[in-house]
């Protein structure tokens, strides 16, 4: 098996970035956007790592893949309903690609005028970029020599399965 991120690394890499966003938040209120499904785990795992931060957590559910490739067409499935006008904001996004899903979540997000607004992601492909998307806060990001093939684990899906891996790896892994 092929492991591309283990469950060492990525704990590590969360626990480091968790205490970046400790240091960049501290004393202040923040608000969170989870981007559902795939970032639920990741999520989960940086609200436990958070110290000195007071924030609250919201969710935005987006859909634009079937199977492995992205539909082209960002779907807005359920939508955040704090208010965040105001509010420090940080976007916490599973994989980012092309960019094109970020970019949409953070137009929505700085349409309400938020005080500042920041994204954090789990993995970078960054070879895949079409829109210069802001990322602040990278955990892991997946070099050109990783390939860019479709992966899965940590929240990360093929169809709805393969969210509970303790690791990341390529789709092939499973599936050939
Ligand atoms: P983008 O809009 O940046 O091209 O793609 C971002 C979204 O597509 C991610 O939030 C994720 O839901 C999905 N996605 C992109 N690449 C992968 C991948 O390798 N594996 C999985 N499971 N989802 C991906
Ligand atoms: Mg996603």
């Amino acid at each position: 098996m092929n492991i591309l991120f283990s469950e060492k690394l990525i704990r590590k890499r969360i626990s480091e970035i968790s205490e970046q966003i400790s240091f960049d938040y501290k004393d202040r209120e923040v608000l969170l956007i989870g981007v559902l499904n795939g970032s639920f785990v990741f999520c989960a795992d940086v609200v436990r790592n958070l110290t000195n931060v007071k924030f609250k957590i919201d969710f935005i559910t987006i859909s634009s893949y079937l199977g492995i490739r992205s539909t082209g067409k960002i779907e807005v499935l359920s939508r955040f309903k704090e208010n965040i006008t105001g509010k420090d904001v940080l976007i916490l996004d599973d994989i980012i690609e092309t960019g094109m899903t970020l970019d949409f979540i953070i137009k929505e997000v700085a349409s309400k005028n938020p005080k500042s607004l920041k994204t954090c992601v789990l993995v970078d492909k960054r070879c895949m970029r079409k829109k210069d998307v802001p990322v602040e806060y990278i955990c892991l990001e997946m070099a050109a020599s990783m390939g860019n093939d479709f992966v899965v684990g940590y929240g990360l899906d093929y169809n709805g399965f393969f969210r509970g891996l303790p690791y990341i790896c390529k789709l092939e892994e499973f599936v050939r």
